[in-house]
This record gives C-alpha cells, sequence and structure tokens, in this order.
C-alpha cells in the first residue's frame, strides 16, 4: 500500500483497524485463542465495530486482541502513526516528537515507543551458518556530561554486537566487556558453524576456537582490514549509525532501556534494504503474539 502521511489510516481508527486485519488477516479473522478460522462477524447496532466470534471456543475478539495495542486508551490510527514516524529515518524519533505529532502525554509517548520496540524484536533464530560471516565488536557509549543535570557524568554503557555479513545484526547490552559476557551472546547467538570475525582482544583467542573458522585483525595497530575480507568494519558501521541516534535523537538512553533501544537500532538495520513504508509493515507484523514485558500503569489509561 501508499503509506505516506496523508493515508487515512493514520486519522481515522476505523480505517486503522481495517488495514491492520488486512495485514494480520490476509486470508479472514483468526481467532486469537484456538487459532481457527471459524468464526462469525457480530452484527447489530450495539456491536462493535471490526468484533467477531469464534464459533469453536464462542469467545469475542477483535483484531487487536493479542497485540500490543490490546489493552491502549490510544486510538489505533495513532498507533500506526507512531510505527509510521519511528520508522521513517535512520536515527529514530524521541518521544517528544511522538507526543506532538500524536497529542498526547509525553509520558504516553514514552509508554508506546517501547511497546513499539517490543513489536521490532526479532525471532532469535541463530546469525550465520556454514560459510557464512559474523562479525563480533564492542562499543561503549555514554559517560559524557550532562551539563543541564548538574554535570553529572552518566555512567558508561557497554554493547556487543553481532552482525551476519549481508544478512541481520543483533546487540546487547552487557554489563562489563569479558570473555564470559561475549562468549554468552555469541553462543547463543551464532552458528558455530560460522566464520568468525573479530578485533584481537585477548578473550575473542577461546572464544574463536569455538567456531569454524576465526579471524582477526589488529585494531590496536589500525590494521582495520586485512587482504581476504578479513574485518569487523560491519559491526563497526552499525555502532556508527547507533551512535548518530544516541546523540541526534535519544540523548540519553538509561541502562534499565538500553535493550530496547537496541532491539530498535536492529530492527532498522535488519531492514535497511526495504522503504520505510515496508519497514512499517515489517514492525506492525511484529505486533502480534509479543510476550508483554510492562503493561502501562493505569493511570495513563484515561
Ligand atoms: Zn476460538
Amino acid at each position: 500500500m501508499t503509506f505516506d502521511l496523508t493515508n487515512p489510516v493514520f486519522s481515522d481508527a476505523e480505517k486503522a483497524r481495517e488495514y491492520l486485519e488486512s495485514l494480520h488477516w490476509p486470508d479472514g479473522a483468526v481467532c486469537p485463542h484456538c487459532n481457527l478460522m471459524n468464526n462469525t462477524k457480530v452484527g447489530g447496532k450495539t456491536a462493535r465495530p471490526g468484533l467477531y466470534m469464534c464459533n469453536a471456543c464462542r469467545k469475542q475478539f477483535t483484531v487487536t486482541v493479542g497485540t500490543i495495542f490490546e489493552d491502549s486508551k490510544i486510538p489505533l490510527n495513532k498507533w500506526l502513526l507512531a510505527f509510521r514516524l519511528i520508522n521513517g529515518g535512520k536515527k529514530g524519533i524521541s518521544a517528544n516528537e511522538i507526543k506532538r505529532h500524536l497529542g498526547i502525554s509525553y509520558k504516553s509517548a514514552w509508554f508506546m515507543m517501547h511497546r513499539i520496540r517490543e513489536a521490532m524484536q526479532d525471532d532469535g533464530s541463530p546469525l550465520g551458518g556454514p560459510g557464512k560471516v559474523v562479525e563480533s565488536d564492542e562499543a561503549i557509549v555514554g559517560g559524557f556530561k550532562r551539563k543541564r543535570l548538574s554535570g553529572k557524568i552518566a555512567p558508561k554503557k557497554k554493547i556487543v554486537t553481532l552482525v551476519e555479513r549481508g544478512g541481520s545484526a543483533r546487540s546487547f547490552h552487557i554489563t562489563n566487556i569479558t570473555h564470559k559476557n561475549v562468549r554468552h551472546a555469541l553462543v547463543t547467538s551464532a552458528h558455530r558453524s560460522s566464520v568468525l570475525m573479530t578485533d584481537d582482544a585477548r578473550f575473542y583467542n577461546n572464544i574463536g576456537r569455538e567456531f569454524a573458522e576465526h579471524h582477526t585483525t589488529l585494531h590496536s595497530n589500525r590494521e582495520f582490514a586485512k587482504a581476504g575480507g578479513i574485518h569487523s568494519n560491519t559491526a563497526e558501521n552499525f555502532f556508527s549509525i547507533f551512535k548518530r541516534g544516541l546523540v541526534g535523537t535519544y540523548h540519553h538512553m538509561s541502562a534499565a532501556h538500553l535493550h530496547r533501544y537496541l532491539v530498535e537500532f536492529d530492527f532498522r538495520y535488519n531492514t535497511r534494504k526495504v522503504s520505510d513504508a515496508e519497514r512499517t509493515e515489517e514492525a506492525l507484523k511484529g505486533a502480534r503474539g509479543k510476550r508483554l514485558t510492562y503493561r502501562q500503569p493505569s493511570s495513563l489509561a484515561a
């Protein structure tokens, strides 16, 4: 579909619901409780539009049941607009901008954005495989002075990113850059049949033996790329995009939520070859079946 900002799905809650139905139920309504298509549209003047009843379990449902929108008081068209805006650029969008665009409170905007990041969470399938290259690299973010906030220095945060060359990225917030933490990220997220490429940090020596091959570059000698494609520049490129987002859009990411921002930047990286509209649809498809890690507090329900 064309998905520019004048599309009525962003201004009309009914149109938004019909669009979400077409995206999540391309073959017709599916009961979220028993996963069957055997259901009846609930008609009549008193029935909510978009209400269905499952003929198997007799429960009623709409397209938002079982999605991140389920218990939200924010109209669905505003949700779609927020999805479109966060997927519209390379650097993300701040909760303040979402607040202004949607005419909602800052707190609601902030919660919405973290829910959207849940929709962006990948399925956890392993990176790499036989003949594929997985780069692993670490970065440190934060630690600069926050002048407006009493000049205190925000604590530095450490990240490890794994990137399958030509494929997807997956990033982790780790407490410290150690053998144990980096190894855990690698062995839970990358096929051991992969070719591992890293810098010359010593803790990679042992980790590297667990993979089909391991090649290193000597970052300490500024030897960034050897002949034969031995480098971890892809992971470094990911970090440079992430750091631009941190400086340009989000300014500060608390340690408690850093993993959510990493999901967002992983998702944006993993959908880098598609249009903003296609990226938005991809994120919206992920809005179903995600385990909500927290619920919007009732104080925001109004
Ligand atoms: Zn059912």
